[in-house]
């Protein structure tokens, strides 16, 4: 998909962090760190949204979610949580429309972030 960021961070033309990277599923660290550790997980396939997923496809990108978490829980002793969160249209926080899912560590009460 022309001109999708996340598009080209799975081409490889703009630089990530890669976390964890397989023939349909990419990782990488979020620019923007709402934790150390937040982590994006997006289908190589380009799709906008949730609403966009066939059964296929979820179940590809649902299948990883668990392995990539545990992973990044696993590098870290501090981290003691995660949410995951998805965002589907803009009314709904969505800023890029490449679907992915948000992986946020979670170390302390103190974190600054609901
Ligand atoms: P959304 O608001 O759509 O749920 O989340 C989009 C996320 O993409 C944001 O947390 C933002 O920091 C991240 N993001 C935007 N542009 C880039 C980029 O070029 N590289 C990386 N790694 N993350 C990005
Ligand atoms: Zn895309």
């Amino acid at each position: 998909m022309e001109n999708c960021i996340f598009c080209k961070i799975i081409a490889g033309e703009i630089p990530s962090t890669t976390i964890y990277e397989d023939e349909s599923v990419k990782a990488f660290l979020d620019i923007s760190q709402t934790t150390p550790g937040h982590t994006l997980v997006v289908p190589k396939k380009h799709v906008a949204d949730i609403f966009e997923y066939d059964t296929n496809l979820a179940a590809t990108v649902f299948q990883r979610i668990p392995k990539i978490a545990r992973a990044i829980k696993n590098s870290n002793t501090s981290i003691k949580g995660m949410n995951i969160v998805n965002n589907n249209g803009a009314i709904a926080y969505q800023s890029v429309f490449h679907s992915h899912f948000h992986l946020i560590p979670r170390y302390s009460e103190k974190d600054d972030f609901k």
